[in-house]
């Protein structure tokens, strides 16, 4: 059961994401060689709670942290730990979760640690511009396939591949509502988009193949053949038939200046 938002509960949803990216933007300031994930789900964890809300992914489904963030070849889902200390060269991967005033919100971009390797920076920056390809998709009269069949086919003919096992989702009062939102598909597949509808559009693009596996933590999850994957995710609304992006990397940009993906 897809849940249509009214304009109000829209709003609401706004005010989770825009948390979301203010967070994204103090973990911005800190992200470099040396630092622990640990210190990020610390920092964003204080950050979520100092402006009334609490974090979105703490305890869903058990998972223990308050942010993911899976460094080079994890894909999604990596718990923050003590043990990860970033170096120069890796990328990571943070995503959000926000709850307040009963709605969440869930956004996601990866950052460089330092210099990256040209190879992977391209990654990152067309896994980033999929993401508004898929969201130039979402629109009323539009099929759900079309989104994913514009981020496969824009990563796919840059030599990319298409992570499966993992999608983006509905949300709303929950994390996770229908539909799912696959980042591959054929147009003109799939429920036809209507304004209302409030989704988490995610794309996760691996630099070599497409398999993943899940380890044994029981969360992370990485490539099969240990090159890096990117993930980038706002949630959008279709709202008087547009495209809406509820969530931001505007306080990224803002930090990191000439040096954003
Ligand atoms: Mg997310
Ligand atoms: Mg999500």
């Amino acid at each position: 059961m897809i849940f249509l938002k009214s304009d109000e509960e829209i709003e609401l949803l706004r005010i989770s994401n825009q948390i979301i990216a203010k967070t994204l933007g103090e973990l911005a300031k800190i992200i470099a060689p040396g630092v622990t994930t640990a210190y990020l789900d610390k920092i964003a964890d204080e950050f979520i709670r100092d402006n009334g809300a609490v974090p979105g992914f703490l305890g869903q489904d058990g998972f223990p942290k308050s942010i993911c963030t899976s460094v080079n070849e994890q894909v999604v889902h990596g718990i923050p730990s003590e043990k990860v200390v970033l170096q120069e060269g890796d990328i990571v991967s943070v995503d959000v979760g926000a709850y307040i005033n009963g709605f969440h919100g869930d956004s996601a971009y990866t950052f460089c640690v330092g210099e990256v390797a040209p190879e992977t920076v391209a990654l990152l920056k067309a896994t980033k511009e999929s993401l508004y390809k898929g969201i130039e998709c979402a629109v009323e009269g539009h099929r759900l396939g079309d989104i994913g069949n514009a981020i496969q086919t824009y990563c796919e003919a840059r030599g990319y591949s298409v992570v499966r096992e993992l999608v983006g989702h509905g949300v709303g009062r929950e994390l996770h509502e229908s539909p799912e939102v696959p980042n591959y598909g054929r147009k003109g597949n799939g429920p036809v988009l209507k304004s209302g509808m409030t989704i988490a559009i995610e794309p996760m693009i691996n630099l070599g193949r497409r398999n993943v596996v899940f380890e044994r933590d029981g969360w992370t999850v990485r490539t099969i053949d240990r090159k890096p994957s990117a993930h980038f995710e706002h949630s959008v609304a279709i709202r008087h038939g547009k495209a809406d992006i509820l969530s931001g990397f505007q306080y990224i940009e803002e930090v990191l200046g000439d040096k954003a993906i």
